[in-house]
């Protein structure tokens, strides 16, 4: 009798293990966050896009989001999670103003933002729907914009927007340095085929609330000297 209770409890605790491990597995589905943000310079003179202002006017001359990507540890990524939870602007209606201040679209033709936003969420952010839903992963994004302002730390150390070419390492020293963390960069090339600065990527905890070291760097090659082109 007693053999048979201990065996019913370890099959209860292993069941139980089982369940945890289930469900910490399903509902997590990734390890981090890349936080991407876009010069709009570098998207405007590149060869590979052309650019059409926003609907709502030409965007500041920041940086501004491409997107927050849920992303492996060993460098690979889900896409496309969820064709049952497609975006839903009525969901995020008190964000909309901040977003087309810091989440502009620059892509062709001209739009107010809503299908690169849409884009974001179905590709990307649907990935991490069971931790972040629909208001929360893009009031996740703006949080980090203003926690992260780039453009003020480049600027403090005299790496300004100037069509002026500066070095990769003061580039990536400068943003650790305001941000705390080290960043990838990615280049493009502008229309003379010059490299140029084009987006940063920081990494940020599976709860999108901390700013973690990278664990992977992503792909996106980049010369020691780089344009940091106008806007
Ligand atoms: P590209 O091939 O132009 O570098 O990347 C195209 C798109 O693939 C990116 O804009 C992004 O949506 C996605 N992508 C590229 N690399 C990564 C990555 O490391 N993680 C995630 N989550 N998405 C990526
Ligand atoms: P990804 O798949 O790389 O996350 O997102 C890139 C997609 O969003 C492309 O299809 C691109 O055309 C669209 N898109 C719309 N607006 C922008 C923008 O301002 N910047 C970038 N990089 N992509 C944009």
């Amino acid at each position: 009798m007693e053999k048979e209770m201990k065996f019913k409890c370890i099959a209860l605790i292993n069941f139980l293990v089982l369940q945890c491990l289930a469900i910490l597995g399903v509902s997590k589905g990734f390890d981090f966050f890349y936080f991407v943000e876009q010069w709009p310079g570098s998207y405007c003179d590149s060869d590979k896009f052309s650019c059409c202002y926003p609907t709502t006017g030409k965007p500041a001359a920041d940086f501004s989001i491409h997107g927050l990507w849920p992303n492996y540890r060993n460098g690979s990524y889900p896409q496309n999670c969820d064709p049952n939870n497609p975006f839903n602007e009525s969901e995020i209606a008190d964000l909309i103003s901040s977003m087309r201040r810091n989440w502009p679209s620059l892509a062709c033709p001209s739009s107010s933002g809503e299908s690169f936003w849409s884009h974001e969420w179905e590709k990307h952010g649907t990935c991490s729907e069971s931790l972040l839903d629909q208001h929360s992963y893009f009031q996740t994004a703006l949080t980090l914009r203003q926690q992260t302002n780039i453009l003020q730390s480049l600027k403090s150390v005299g790496i300004i927007p100037d069509g002026g070419s500066y070095s990769l390492a003061n580039i990536k020293d400068a943003i650790k340095n305001g941000t705390g963390y080290t960043p990838w960069i990615e280049c493009n090339e502008d229309s003379s085929g010059n490299s140029q600065l084009y987006q940063v990527y920081l990494c940020v905890d599976s709860s999108g609330s901390n700013l973690i070291e990278c664990p992977v760097f992503s792909k996106g090659k980049c010369v020691s000297e780089m344009e940091f082109p106008t806007f």
